[in-house]
């Protein structure tokens, strides 16, 4: 017996039982089928910034910022947060879109900045520039660590007196005179007065009433290893251009690409290891656009599953279907982690008080799909990521160059010729052109000689 049972302890669940909790609701069970984060919330890349071309979500990220920042005092422990600043680089054909989502968080008061080339080229040293005219630069934004933040709030839900039960799986919802009643589960019958649905991808057959309009589709990530010694500014990422998004974690690198989503009709059945196709386009645009990452190798890869609304948006609602004491919050497309502090306490809001008072989540109810109708996509007709331009052939070397270039190269090591390309990649465009000189002019011992006193300074 309980009063509020939540369906699912992913970072949806859990971040509505902690406010449920801190609210002083009582009797809230949280029913886990497997165990806390074990679906789509451990894959997250915990990517967490403003720029979203939606005016209502970009209030709900920042109002999750400004959480994940203060997380030890708001709800305690530690969720991973890295304020390392998201970069979002585009080209002229992407400029005008990038530079109008730009604008509203500036129309908004966040904290943003608009950067041409030169101040791109200057923030992040290792980027080809090819292709790019500029980029908006979110210096409070960064990532977080997805499983350690669930896991902290669901500790500080159980010590505000929230069960959870790992292991139970919700087989049916129950409901009795348009009320709801309880759920079924693999280990028997539980009463309630209300049910919140936030199983993930998993909320689709448990749902009550008319089908969620929502389809599930796999999506893909990668972790590359960061060769040693690339001098890099360590910071989130996305590139309009090639569609190539990372950020560091530790001696990782997370690295994934835009990239056509198989639709499933089953979130447990789906291929697990990675398309060739996928791993190849995204070393190739990595490369592209990161010279020094180029010999990054694969750590480990991962396949994840989606759930997509027509507009992008969630489904965050109650009572639903005219039935009292059902709650839905569900269809996170992908991006639901960034605003899960929001989303969490506006839920236990609507829960708690009929509205949400704190955030605004009006725009997120299941009517909008009413009679079919949607509303306008959520990015502009032709975005999507283009393909990436090849670079410009280089002209071809002097062969007296060559020659002293692999003169200079037999004088040194095999550790320090590995070292060489990190190393001219982290020289950044202001020093490279007086040292392609120095090659050129000086002996090519005193070039050796220098090379292996800076390597040695630099990788020792
Ligand atoms: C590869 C990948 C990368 C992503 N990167 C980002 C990112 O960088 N930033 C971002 O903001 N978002 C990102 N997301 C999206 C984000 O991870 C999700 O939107 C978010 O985690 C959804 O959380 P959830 O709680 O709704 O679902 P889930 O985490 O899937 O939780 C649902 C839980 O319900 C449980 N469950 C299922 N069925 C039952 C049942 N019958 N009974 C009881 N329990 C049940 C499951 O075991 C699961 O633990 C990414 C997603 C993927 C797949």
């Amino acid at each position: 017996m309980a009063d509020i049972i939540i369906i699912g302890g992913g970072v949806i669940g859990a971040s509505t039982a902690f406010q449920l909790a801190r609210r002083g609701a009582k009797d809230v069970l949280l029913l886990e089928a497997k165990t806390i984060c074990a679906g789509e919330t451990q894959k997250s890349g915990g990517f967490v910034q403003t720029l979203w071309p939606n005016i209502h979500e970009v209030r709900l990220i920042a109002k999750s910022r400004e959480m994940f920042r203060d997380w030890a005092n708001v709800v305690g422990g530690d969720c991973g947060w890295t304020q390392g600043g998201y970069l979002n680089v585009t080209g002229p054909q992407r400029e005008s879109a990038v530079r109008a989502v730009y604008q509203m968080l500036i129309d908004e008061g966040l904290p943003a900045e608009w950067l041409d080339a030169e101040q791109l080229a200057r923030l992040q040293p290792m980027l080809n520039m090819d292709g790019l005219s500029g980029a908006s630069w979110e210096p409070a934004s960064g990532w977080a660590n997805p499983i350690a933040a669930t896991r902290a709030f669901i500790a500080a839900a159980q010590a505000q007196g929230v069960v959870v039960r790992e292991g139970v799986r919700v087989t049916q919802i129950l409901v009795d005179d348009r009320k709801i009643v309880g759920v079924e589960t693999s280990q028997g019958r539980i009463a309630a007065r209300v049910v919140l649905l936030a199983a993930g991808p998993w909320s689709l057959p448990l749902h009550l009433g008319e089908p969620l309009p929502i389809v599930i589709e796999r999506g893909q990530v990668l972790y590359m290893n960061r060769p040693p010694g690339v001098a890099e500014r360590e910071l989130a990422f996305y590139d309009e251009i090639t569609g190539l998004y990372t950020h560091p974690i530790g001696d990782k690198r997370l690295v994934g690409i835009d990239y056509e989503l198989d639709r499933l009709a089953n979130p447990d059945e789906y291929a697990r290891s990675l398309d060739k196709a996928y791993v190849d386009s995204l070393k190739e645009k990595l490369a592209f656009r990161f010279p020094a990452l180029a010999g990054s190798e694969i750590v480990s890869e991962l396949a994840g599953v989606y759930d997509f609304t027509p507009d992008a948006q969630p489904i965050m609602d109650g009572p639903v279907g005219g039935i009292a004491g059902y709650y839905v919050a569900t269809g996170f497309n992908g991006t639901g982690f960034k605003s899960s502090p929001a989303t969490g306490l506006g839920m236990a809001e609507i829960i708690l008080d009929g509205a949400a008072t704190s955030v605004d989540l009006k725009h997120l109810t299941i009517e909008r799909f009413a009679g079919g109708a949607r509303p306008a996509p959520l990015y502009p007709p032709g975005a999507g990521p283009v393909p990436i331009a090849k670079p410009t052939p280089l002209p071809s070397l002097p062969p007296a160059l060559v020659e002293k270039l692999e003169a200079i190269r037999a004088m040194l090591t095999a550790a320090e010729r590995d070292q060489l390309l990190p190393y001219m990649a982290s020289l950044g465009a202001d020093r490279l052109p007086a040292f392609a000189s120095a090659l050129i002019t000086r002996p090519a011992e005193e070039v050796a000689a220098y090379l292996r006193t800076e390597l040695a300074a630099r990788f020792s």
